[in-house]
């Protein structure tokens, strides 16, 4: 939906095909966290899509909310990170990339004096399902067709080129085709897409329980506006299953009483799964299929499409229209070594 935005507010006259609910699949199922975990863990790829989306999320917002009466909470709710073993190496990328991380030593502690904890006050959130819900909206708003219930099953070809969708309402024809069906990209594509399971819970809680984001080992607790928690999230393949676990919520509970107490325990609301479009290297795929021309692409952002989808949307339109872009367009390139 973000690629539609970015091409209509360009001119071009778009149309949407989803095979369910537009924004109903990881995008609604996602934590909203506006940053990678642990972003110097992850190759600069991403942490570049991801830094550029943050401003272009401060206009959109804002700009959503009052077009469409949905607010997506964009929330400047910044991130406590406890992982002892991660507290320097995080510090030190912050310096390095110019963001604030108050000192270690200086830091409210969440888990008793001893341990120590890095604010990472850059670090906000999106609350996505709302975030899908005004997208929707605004699509339609602004006349961009959206067929829901209607998968694409192939492309038209015309010469070499794909020229169109064939899908289970029939064919569209189209100067450009994109593909952005997050994990099911794999098999519509020929792309190393595949599906990664992710776990959730949601605990209820009142407002202003938990101020910040928490990330600890690799779990996380998000604090909504109106108090409720989100705990995320496992990762795990298990194809386009997306069944949840017995295993997963008591994980996951473990997680959230670990660091809220037993009160959390008694406070499940519920608990839902999302299919991550997972790549080789979590770096998404932007840009011409090499194999069929006419095809973009903007798929396979693994952990943080959130984060990295409107950068991601607008390099898309970059490349599409041949405009110089943002950021150095070749990481996120189809080709040699990536297909
Ligand atoms: C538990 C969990 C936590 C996450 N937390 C975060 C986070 O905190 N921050 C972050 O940045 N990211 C997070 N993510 C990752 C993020 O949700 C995804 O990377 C992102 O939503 C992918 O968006 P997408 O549009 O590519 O895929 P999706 O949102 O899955 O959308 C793909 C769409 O394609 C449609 N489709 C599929 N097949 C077809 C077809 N044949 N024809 C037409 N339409 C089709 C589907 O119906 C769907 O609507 C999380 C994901 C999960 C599961």
């Amino acid at each position: 939906m973000l690629s539609a935005l970015q091409l209509h507010s360009r001119g071009w006259r778009v149309s949407v095909f989803d095979s369910g609910s537009a924004g109903r699949e990881s995008s609604w199922a996602g934590g909203g966290i506006l940053s990678p975990i642990l972003p110097w863990n992850y190759p600069e790829a991403v942490w570049q899509l991801s830094r550029r989306s943050l401003p272009l999320y401060d206009a959109l917002a804002p700009e959503l909310a009052e077009a469409t009466g949905v607010d997506p909470e964009l929330t400047a709710s910044g991130a406590m990170l406890l992982d002892p073993d991660q507290i320097q190496a995080g510090a030190a990328w912050c310096a390095a990339a110019g963001l604030a991380a108050p000192e270690i030593d200086a830091i409210l502690q969440t888990r008793g004096p001893s341990l120590p904890g890095l604010l990472l006050p850059w670090i906000g959130q999106i609350r996505n399902p709302r975030l899908g819900q005004a997208l929707r909206l605004r699509l339609r708003q602004l006349g961009i067709a959206l067929h829901e219930n209607t998968p694409v099953t192939g492309w038209l070809r015309d010469g070499g080129r794909v020229a169109g969708v064939d899908t289970a309402a029939g064919e569209h024809r189209g100067d450009c085709v994109v593909l952005a069906a997050g994990a099911w990209s794999g098999a519509l594509g020929a792309l190393p897409v595949a599906p990664v399971r992710g776990q959730m819970l949601l605990l209820r809680a009142a407002p202003g329980r938990l101020k910040r984001i928490v990330l600890d080992g690799g779990r996380y607790l998000i604090p909504r506006r109106d108090g409720r928690i989100l705990v995320g999230s496992t990762v795990e393949s298990a194809g386009f299953d997306k069944r949840v676990t017995g295993a997963a919520r008591e994980e996951l509970l473990a997680f959230a009483v670990g660091l809220l107490g037993t009160e959390a325990a008694g406070q499940v609301e519920t608990q839902w799964s999302g299919l991550r479009p997972g790549s080789a290297d979590g770096i998404p795929y932007i840009g011409e299929h090499p194999a069929l021309p006419g095809l973009w692409v903007n798929t396979g952002h693994y952990r943080n499409g959130l984060v990295m989808a409107p950068a991601s949307a607008e390099l898309l339109a970059d490349l599409m229209e041949g405009k110089p872009t943002q950021l150095d367009a070749a990481a996120y390139r189809l080709g040699a070594g990536r297909l």
